[in-house]
């Protein structure tokens, strides 16, 4: 067994007696139960999918936070590539007390076929005022759909200079502080989308998955997205890929090391975070998948000061939770 997946495995075996324990004993009372794992007290989980939703999911939103606050998480944000998620998070909070939910849109397809400026707008304007990222188009970006053979949803025009609906979006995240995220853009498409959200005020832009094919940066891109102001977000999902992932799309891609991970960090850990992305129907459980993100960061050199940057302080800031 690669050692990826017996660390997995065991991660899994852990949470899971852990929970059981917890449920055994108390219940619904299990909230005031102190968290025991060090690493995951206070994490943000900033990208994460859970049900409902359009595809095939692992856990639902109801679980999965009540999970987090039993593992010390501080916050999760969820993501939709077709819905909004922050009109949830106002019922989670009042369900599930002491953890931050926060949620945002993705402007796919389910908007219209160019960037929907109003959908934006509206959604942050939903009860409570959890909408805390707006993605550009994800699996229906211009990008991901020119490798599929379909037309998707631009971010440029022909020039290559950003559609004046997005810089509208990057003026309303710009106004509501909150975070202008590049979605499924191409890398080349990230570095002028940085740039322009720079020059329009935005201070919470992310690069979104930014170490994972096909969306992944350069060093040189990385370098230059930090310097245009940017955060980049880097995804555990990908650890999870190659011959020995569990679900059968992912076993011919490639797999990113935790080395590979650990180098995109050291070019300015303040300005970059980590998340899981998971939440598949087959893959580990987004905590399970946090913890070993962690750990295997950990493995391979990361500082206890960096991690606690890229896991929670960083996330922190990004959400207006300083
Ligand atoms: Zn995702």
């Amino acid at each position: 067994m690669p050692s990826s997946r017996r660390e997995f495995m065991k991660a899994a075996a852990v949470t899971g007696a852990l929970a059981m324990s917890r449920h055994l004993l108390k219940g619904e009372a299990e909230a005031a139960t102190p968290p025991i794992d060090r690493d995951l007290d206070g994490v943000i989980e900033m990208h994460v999918h859970a049900d409902p939703d359009v595809r095939a999911r692992c856990i639902d939103q109801l679980t999965l936070t009540r999970q987090c606050r039993q593992n010390g998480y501080r916050g999760v944000m969820y993501k939709c590539h077709d819905f909004i998620t922050n009109d949830i998070a106002y019922l989670l909070r009042a369900m599930v007390p002491g953890i931050e939910v926060f949620g945002g849109i993705a402007l796919n397809r389910n908007y219209g076929d160019t960037v929907n400026v109003q959908a934006a707008k509206m959604a942050t304007q939903v009860t409570g005022h959890y909408c805390r990222c707006i993605w550009m188009p994800t699996y229906q970006s211009a990008f991901d759909q020119k490798s599929k053979g379909g037309v998707g949803v631009p971010v440029l025009d022909e020039q290559g200079k950003v559609l004046p609906e997005v810089v509208k979006v990057m003026e309303l995240c710009a106004d509501a502080d909150i975070i202008f995220a590049t979605g499924h853009s191409s890398p080349d498409e990230c570095v002028v989308l940085t740039a322009k959200a720079k020059e329009v005020g935005v201070k919470k832009t992310v690069v979104t998955h930014a170490s994972q094919a096909p969306w992944k940066l350069t060093m040189e891109q990385a370098r230059i997205c930090i310097d245009n102001g940017a955060y980049l977000e880097h995804c555990v999902l990908p650890y999870f890929k190659g011959p020995h992932a569990v679900v059968p799309g992912y076993r011919n891609q490639k797999q990113v090391s935790m080395e590979e991970f650990a180098a995109y960090i050291a070019l300015a850990p303040d300005r970059q975070y980590i998340s899981t992305d998971l939440g598949q129907a087959l893959n580990p459980n987004p905590i399970d998948g946090m913890r070993t993100f962690i750990t295997g960061l950990r493995k391979v050199g990361v500082k206890e000061d960096v991690l606690t940057l890229v896991s929670k302080t960083v996330p922190a800031r990004l959400l207006g939770l300083d």
